[in-house]
């Protein structure tokens, strides 16, 4: 009988759990213990409580996964046709989809994030098997004219052993968005999921299985940055490095990997604003600002976590945003709600402590402010949407990355004046700008520092568009084509006739 989304609902909710979990690395297309025999918890941030564990890796199982997936790369897999790629490809992002109720309920259970945006994040995985499948026989090089005496043309030819390294908030889209542009250019790959958040990318080892991978092309090893990141990026066999996470974590692994003259991708954080001029449409305003900073309780690296608001509109704006923030139903993300828990009881305390020495300051907290519970349990580890009202530009929730669901506002007297708050943070990720004069926005989309600016649509695009930060933002570009061409290394071949 085949389970249904509402009979893996009931049953997590009735257990906490599910059956069927994976709980060991996927390691040369099976599973494995860790060598050294070790086990960690992963926690439901709804509750507080574990409900599964896995292997908890070392340098050994790493060892294992990088050999695994450097004989891949002169195994079966580097004789498949480009096209027959496309197919696997295909097969994936059809499995994924048939998947995808286990995959959504493991992920919100494992990341705390609600159903509906677990939901989101699959179908995201699959579309992108689907938009890399197209493009595995149209990666093409190019001819070079060196006039009639010469032939010189340009080979893409995979980067080789790529590792993942992924954080808790977005476990299978991260990962998905490296993996699968990586596997279309011919690499085979490492992945290290989050500690917090394991269970998706092991699920992904099987069903890429089924879809015909050869084994090793695709390993996962579980367990800590410390024990099994740390060793990932500084193993020699490794040929690059796509790092996702923290700033300091970036820059631990970015001077690692220098030893070994590894590439790499960094994605960091983000302090990302929204501009609102005051001929916005008011409605769609309003409802971009809060999806901006409430989508996964605010731990999104491109989170709009500023509000820079024309004056002339401050108000009244904010009137609203308060009473559409108000109305938020926190609880578990496997309920209907409209904002789930923040992922751990460390990121609780940080996201309160940012709140609290802002309200030392003087800082007008407009609503939220406060840690909660899970209003039908009192379990969890929540936190109240919050405002913080007409900061300065150097305050320190203006300058810092609090990733959680806490909206700093900023008040701009004209559009240069919002240039100028947007551009000033340490981060460049993304720029949202609000008006209903496209000449405008296209004028001021030009001058903020940021990988990816959009107009009167956050986080609009999808697969298809390039992603990636400038300055403490990281750099390197994920999704799109661009994301086929960090995993290549180009080849030039020219020769006298
Ligand atoms: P983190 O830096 O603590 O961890 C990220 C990953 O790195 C985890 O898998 C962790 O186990 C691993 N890691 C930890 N220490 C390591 C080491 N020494 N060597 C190698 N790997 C190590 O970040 P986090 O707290 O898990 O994630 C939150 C951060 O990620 C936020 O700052 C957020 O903005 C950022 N993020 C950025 C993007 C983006 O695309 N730019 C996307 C999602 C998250």
């Amino acid at each position: 009988m085949n389970t249904t989304l509402a009979d893996l609902v009931e049953q997590a909710r009735r257990t906490g759990t599910i059956a069927g979990l994976p709980s060991q690395h996927w390691i040369n297309g099976r599973h494995l213990p860790s060598v050294s025999g070790g086990r960690m918890e992963t926690v439901d941030p709804g509750t507080g409580k574990a409900f599964a564990t896995v292997a908890a890796g070392t340098a050994l199982d790493v060892d294992l996964a990088v050999k695994a997936a450097r004989a891949a790369l002169s195994g079966p897999w580097c004789s498949i046709l480009p096209a027959e790629r496309g197919r696997l490809l295909a097969r994936a992002s059809a499995l994924i989809r048939a998947h995808a109720d286990r995959l959504a309920v493991a992920e919100a259970l494992d990341s705390g994030k609600r159903l509906g945006e677990a939901q989101g994040d699959v179908n995201g995985a699959a579309r992108a098997f689907e938009y890399y499948a197209g493009a595995c026989d149209k990666f093409q090089g190019s001819s070079i004219p060196l006039g009639p005496d010469y032939l010189s043309y340009t080979r893409h030819e995979p980067i080789g052993v790529a590792a993942q390294i992924v954080p808790w908030n977005y476990p299978i889209s991260t990962l998905v968005r490296g993996l699968a542009p990586a596997l279309a250019a011919g690499c085979t790959i490492v992945a290290k999921p989050a500690d917090q958040t394991p269970l998706t990318a092991l699920m992904l080892g099987e069903i890429l299985a089924e879809a015909g991978l050869p084994s090793g092309v695709f390993n996962v090893v579980t367990g800590t940055g410390t024990e099994v990141g740390a060793p990932l990026v500084a193993h020699p066999d490794i040929d690059h490095i796509t790092f996702t996470g923290s700033v300091p974590t970036g820059i631990n692994v970015m001077q690692n990997a220098a030893q070994n003259v590894t590439r790499l991708a960094l994605e960091l954080g983000g302090k990302s604003p929204v501009i609102v001029l005051s001929d916005a449409d008011f409605d769609a305003a309003i409802e971009g600002v809060i999806g901006a900073i409430y989508e996964n309780a605010g731990q999104i690296c491109s989170a709009g976590s500023r509000l820079i608001v024309d004056r002339k509109i401050h108000a009244e704006f904010t009137r609203r945003l308060v009473e559409r923030t108000s109305a938020l139903r926190l609880g578990h993300g496997l309920r209907t709600v409209d904002m789930g828990p923040v992922s751990s009881r460390a990121q609780l305390e940080r996201i309160a402590s940012f709140v609290e020495r802002a309200r030392g300051r003087g800082v007008k907290v407009l609503c939220g402010g406060h840690s909660s519970s899970d209003p039908e349990t009192g379990l969890g580890w929540f936190y109240e949407p919050t405002i913080l009202d007409d900061l300065s530009p150097d305050d320190e929730a203006v300058q810092n990355e609090i990733f959680g669901p806490v909206l700093c506002v900023q008040i701009a007297d004209t559009s240069e004046h919002a240039i100028a708050l947007a551009n000033g943070t340490p981060y460049a990720l993304v720029a949202g700008i609000y008006t209903q004069n496209l000449s405008s926005a296209h004028r001021i989309a030009a001058k903020l520092d940021a990988g990816q600016v959009y107009i009167n649509e956050f986080f609009a695009g999808g697969i298809e568009t390039p992603f990636g930060g400038n300055r403490a933002s990281g750099f390197g570009r994920a999704k799109g084509l661009e994301a086929l061409q960090s995993f290549s290394k180009l080849k030039c071949v020219t020769a006298r006739l």
